[in-house]
């Protein structure tokens, strides 16, 4: 038997999160069954167990969209006992039983290898959120937008998605302009790799339709008045990857930035991405992020902390990645 987080709703549609004693008979259908060794605690983790977003959309549902562990038992040709995997998204927490418990049991086809080089714990400070600022990175590539290009600006910097950003944009040659409310971690940014430090407050009042042209690209992870913003200040050209809606999920812009400028704005979804850019992705950040930059943006938590974590970061006080040791 093992521990798990169980979040149940009652008739007044009022979630209850408990930890709770299961077995493997419990878990939902699945062709590999894995001993989940580290997990992670990212935004949507957050809105999901403090009910802030409906997230979940099965009760009861053990939360958690990321999970790290080693193969116990398959009945899929690509798997077999002892393989260790990494799992993000796919609706893991939100339709299927999730990472926050001591076994999962999933379908094989949503796995990817854990990359050489990596710890099941490296992979977690990783997570959804980092996994995302590389599909975010490789959108800006695939539109040309390369070092040379010019600046590039990262909004919610000292979050998950932005920790991981920077990190990864400094090793590959980037000026970065990192926007944070925590000016405060202008010494942590600077360390991952980042170059200029801007007020979040620049950016989160309504957008003029266009202003100055400060950046070659973005990756977004706030949305809302700061993504319109971000849009307006793109040179010419230019492209922003929209991830995340910390701001707010709306976005008061105008078409200005797009037909006066020709700026692109990329879309990034993580969890239902398909296996080859999921491959491509961590594959990249196997041999791409630096080792003591991802220690530096980690902290460590245990399995009981999990619902305060989630409490934190919603309220925006968690600095770069969480990782759950099981
Ligand atoms: P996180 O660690 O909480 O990072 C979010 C950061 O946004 C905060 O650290 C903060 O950075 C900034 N922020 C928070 N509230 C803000 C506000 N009201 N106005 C402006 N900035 C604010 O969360 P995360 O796990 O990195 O996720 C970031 C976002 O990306 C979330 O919205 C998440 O849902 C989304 N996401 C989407 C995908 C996808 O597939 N598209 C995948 C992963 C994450 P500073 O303190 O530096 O300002």
């Amino acid at each position: 038997r093992f521990e798990a987080v169980l979040i149940t709703r009652d008739e007044e549609k009022k979630q209850r999160v408990s930890f709770v004693e299961m077995g493997e008979d419990e878990l939902m259908p699945g062709d590999v069954t894995i001993a989940v060794e580290a997990t992670t605690v990212n935004y949507k983790d957050g809105l999901a167990i403090t009910g802030k977003a409906p997230v979940i959309r099965r009760f009861p549902m053990i939360p958690g969209v990321d999970l790290a562990g080693t193969v116990v038992r398959s009945n899929h040709p690509e798997w077999k006992e002892g393989d260790k995997v990494v799992l993000n998204g796919w609706g893991l927490g939100e339709t299927h039983y999730g990472a926050y418990a001591g076994r999962a049991r999933v379908s094989g086809d949503w796995l990817v290898p854990l990359p050489e080089g990596m710890s099941v714990h490296d992979a977690m400070a990783v997570g959804t959120a980092g996994y995302t600022a590389m599909l975010a990175i490789m959108a800006l590539e695939r539109h040309g937008i390369t070092p040379d290009r010019g600046p590039v600006i990262v909004t919610g910097a000292a979050g998950g998605v932005g920790s991981v950003a920077i990190a990864l944009l400094s090793r590959l040659g980037y000026h970065i302009v990192a926007s944070t409310g925590r000016t405060a971690e202008t010494e942590y940014l600077k360390y991952l790799g980042a170059s200029e430090i801007i007020s979040r407050e620049e950016l989160a009042g309504p957008a003029r339709p266009l202003g100055k042209e400060r950046w070659a690209g973005g990756i977004d992870a706030v949305g809302s008045h700061t993504l319109a913003n971000v849009l307006s200040m793109t040179s010419y050209g230019g492209a922003v990857a929209a991830c995340g809606l910390a701001q707010g999920m709306d976005l008061p812009a105008t078409v200005a930035p797009f037909i006066l400028r020709g700026v692109s704005l990329l879309g990034i979804d993580s969890v239902m991405a398909p296996k080859p850019p999921r491959l491509e992705a961590w594959q990249r950040i196997g041999t791409e992020l630096d080792h003591a930059r991802l220690a530096a943006l980690t902290s460590t938590i245990s399995f009981r902390d999990i619902p305060k974590a989630a409490e934190d970061i919603i309220a925006g006080k968690v600095r770069g990645r969480l990782v759950v040791k099981m």
